[in-house]
């Protein structure tokens, strides 16, 4: 029988290939959106056609509710979340709302339409449920490289919203017996990639310089290391980790680590460019507590999900850097991004 998903956070970089890749496995795709207007739906309709769409909010318990119940869906994925770390610190009540008790409000739709009183023992649930924990928890890491068993130190309040989520799907699953898992997903990118995040500010600045546009691009911390993979690579893992028969959180990863020095160095150098000669160290991009390094150890996701990447460091940057070129070499496409970020 066709498996039914909801993917909340659909608009966003993993929603649009997590709906891709379980499309092409055969699921039926209903992606929750939320706003009177929002203009990420548009474009994704454009890709994607196929996906159905509810309408919904992580800060709305009755509208996920009403979500769940027109869905009937087999899987959740809770993909949404305010994600990006500075606007952490400068909306953290609102962040802690979204991307911390927003786990609670989906996990509560579920428990609910699941018919899963408060006082049943564990055992029950048939719906399945993600969430999409971060290596941000990890924050001041206690070793390296990071499992699924090393402490968690969160350094900004993304961070520490995302262990509140971490926990809480990890206390349903063991209070009410639901499948509920956590995927503890580093650092992943593509040409989708929101461009307020490095490697997206990265691509889009080298093909604005390269392209005559711009002569600089100012960073924050260039010795920071990050484990980036390709976003495309991480979303098989999402699904993999439903289909197991035991709920367990997992590790997903490169295990290879790069700072934002090499980055930029790669980035500019597809370009045909030398990063010193452009790029500019600006305090405005430092932030209050920093992570300083994050590398996975995902041996978990190799041997019990048979999950590996499959695109490398070199390619990534590549790719991304030759899409934002061709982006913004395509006449009147500049400024439509077709994932509706703000590219200017
Ligand atoms: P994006 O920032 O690209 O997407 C975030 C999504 O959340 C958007 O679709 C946005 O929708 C939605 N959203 C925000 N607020 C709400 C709300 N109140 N109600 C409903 N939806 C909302 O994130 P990514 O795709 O990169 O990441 C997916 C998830 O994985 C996130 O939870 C992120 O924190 C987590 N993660 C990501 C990593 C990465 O490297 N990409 C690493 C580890 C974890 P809208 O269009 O309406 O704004
Ligand atoms: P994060 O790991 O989820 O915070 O992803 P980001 O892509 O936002 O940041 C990755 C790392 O790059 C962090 O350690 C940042 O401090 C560092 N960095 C250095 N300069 C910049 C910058 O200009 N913008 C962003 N977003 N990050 C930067």
């Amino acid at each position: 029988m066709t498996r039914r998903a909801l993917i909340t956070g659909i608009t966003g970089q993993d929603g649009s290939y997590l709906a891709e890749h379980l499309l092409a496995q055969g699921c039926e795709v209903w992606g929750l959106v939320r706003g009177q207007s929002n203009p990420r739906v548009r474009r994704l309709r454009e890709l994607l056609g196929e996906v159905k769409l509810v309408r919904g909010d992580l800060l709305d318990q009755g509208s996920l509710i009403s979500a769940v119940e027109r869905v009937q869906p087999d899987e959740v994925y809770n993909l949404a979340a305010i994600s990006y770390v500075p606007m952490s610190w400068q909306q953290a009540e609102l962040t802690g709302e979204v991307t911390g008790l927003g786990v609670l409000r989906v996990l509560e739709a579920i428990r609910v339409c699941s018919g899963i009183s408060s006082s049943r023992t564990p055992g029950s649930g048939q719906i399945r449920f993600y969430q999409a924990s971060s290596s941000e928890m990890f924050g001041m890491v206690a070793e390296s490289p990071q499992t699924e068993r090393t402490p968690f130190h969160p350094r900004s309040p993304y961070g520490v919203a995302k262990t509140y989520g971490h926990f809480l799907t990890q206390n349903y699953r063991e209070s009410y017996g639901m499948f509920a898992v956590s995927g503890i997903l580093f650092n992943h990118e593509s040409p989708r990639r929101g461009s307020e995040f490095v490697t997206r500010k990265v691509s889009l600045g080298v093909a604005r310089i390269k392209l005559g546009l711009e002569r600089q691009l100012r960073l924050g911390t260039l010795t920071v290391r990050r484990d980036w993979g390709f976003a495309g690579d991480y979303v098989r893992a999402m699904h993999l980790m439903l289909t197991r028969d035991v709920p367990e959180d997992v590790v997903v990863g490169t295990g290879v680590t790069h700072s934002v020095e090499d980055l930029v160095e790669r980035a500019f150098g597809v370009a045909g460019l030398y990063w010193r000669d452009h790029v500019v160290c600006d305090a405005a991009f430092v932030r209050p507590a920093e992570v300083d390094q994050l590398c996975a150890d995902p041996s978990t996701a190799v041997k019990q999900l048979g999950w590996e990447p499959k695109v490398g460091f070199d390619e990534l940057i590549t790719m991304m850097v030759e899409s934002d070129l061709a982006l913004l070499s395509t006449p009147g496409a500049r400024g439509d991004d077709p994932f509706g970020h703000d590219i200017w």
